[in-house]
Order: structure tokens, then sequence, then C-alpha cells
């Protein structure tokens, strides 16, 4: 576990929000919205409506930035977004989760939640020195963001399959050689 762990679920969960936004909408409506909160556990107030369905997927190629561009282009995102949300981080405990930040308060807009929640945890990211763990997906054409947790940073592929296929295509190329004379 190279973070801790509210940092990697954070993580998880804003790679998982930039990989709504590929090629099919993954968050074509405010019910999918709402599943994706439930699933990755945000707190806090929510609108369920169509704006704040918006400010949601806006948010989605600002956080992309982050798994493609330098260090120092990834600190002044996180700069802004953490600027932007006058950010103030404060411990809290709540549900089952024990001490972590909350930089944003309750009532914040979610996608701000969300951007200041991401923001937090590549600030633990980049204090550590720890940026290549944030990769695209080696899989062809499939540009979904990955986070890397293992030990040995070896993660290649998204969480969506992309393991399974190139597993797939490695036989399915083995089998098609020629056997050798
Ligand atoms: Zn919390
Ligand atoms: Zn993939």
């Amino acid at each position: 576990m190279p973070f801790a762990h509210d940092t990697e679920v954070s993580l998880a969960a804003a790679a998982a929000l930039v990989n709504t936004g590929g090629d099919d909408e993954g968050l074509p409506d405010t019910a999918a919205l709402d599943t994706f909160v439930g699933k990755w556990g945000y707190t806090g107030e929510f609108r369920h409506d169509g704006a704040e369905l918006n400010e949601v997927r806006a948010l989605r190629p600002r956080l992309r930035r982050i798994w493609q561009a330098d260090e120092d282009e990834v600190v002044a995102i996180v700069n802004s977004l953490l600027r932007e949300a006058q950010a103030l981080p404060q411990l809290v405990k709540h549900d089952e989760w024990s001490y972590h930040l909350h930089a944003t308060p309750p009532a914040a807009p979610l996608a701000t939640r969300m951007a200041v929640e991401a923001a937090m945890a590549i600030v633990d990211v980049i204090r550590s020195d720890e940026l290549r763990r944030l990769r695209i997906c080696d899989y062809r054409d499939c540009g979904n963001v990955v986070v890397d947790l293992s030990k040995n940073r070896s993660k290649r592929f998204c969480d969506d399959g992309c393991g399974n296929r190139a597993a797939v295509a490695a036989y399915r190329a083995r089998k098609s050689m020629p056997a050798a004379q």
C-alpha cells in the first residue's frame, strides 16, 4: 500500500470518474451519477439535477490531464482545483470511516467535493514522488486511466477488462504462430 487508505480510495474514484468520460458516456443521466456516487461512497449533499451532472462531467477532462501532464503541470492543476474550491483540510470521522481528510464542507457542490478529494489525493502522490503510478491503460486504443497501487508498479491495464483482453490476444497470437521446425 503506497498511500494512506483514503488517498487510495480517492485515486481509484477519480480514475473511475475520468473513465466514465470515454467513447461511451458512463454518466448519461442523473440516475447513473447517483449510482456512481453510491458506489464510491461520496457523502454530503446532492442535488440530483442536470446542472450537477454537467458540473461533474466538466470536471473529467481537468482530472484526465493529471494522468497525462508532467509534474509541474499536475501541480498547477491541483493547486488551482484547491484554490477555486477554497479548500480547508479538516480531519473528520463519519460512518464506518476512521479519521480522514475532508477539505470542503458537506454542503459544497458535488463536483467541487469530487475535485478537491481528487486534488488532495494527488497532493499525496506528488509529495511521495509517485506520479508514475498514474498511467494510461496499455491496451491498444483503450485510453482509460490507471492507478497503479501494486507493490512492484506492474499494473499495465485498466479495470475495464483490458487485462483479460490482452491475455486472450496474446494467447491467440501464440496459437496462430507456425510451429517451430
Ligand atoms: Zn469522508
Ligand atoms: Zn483499458
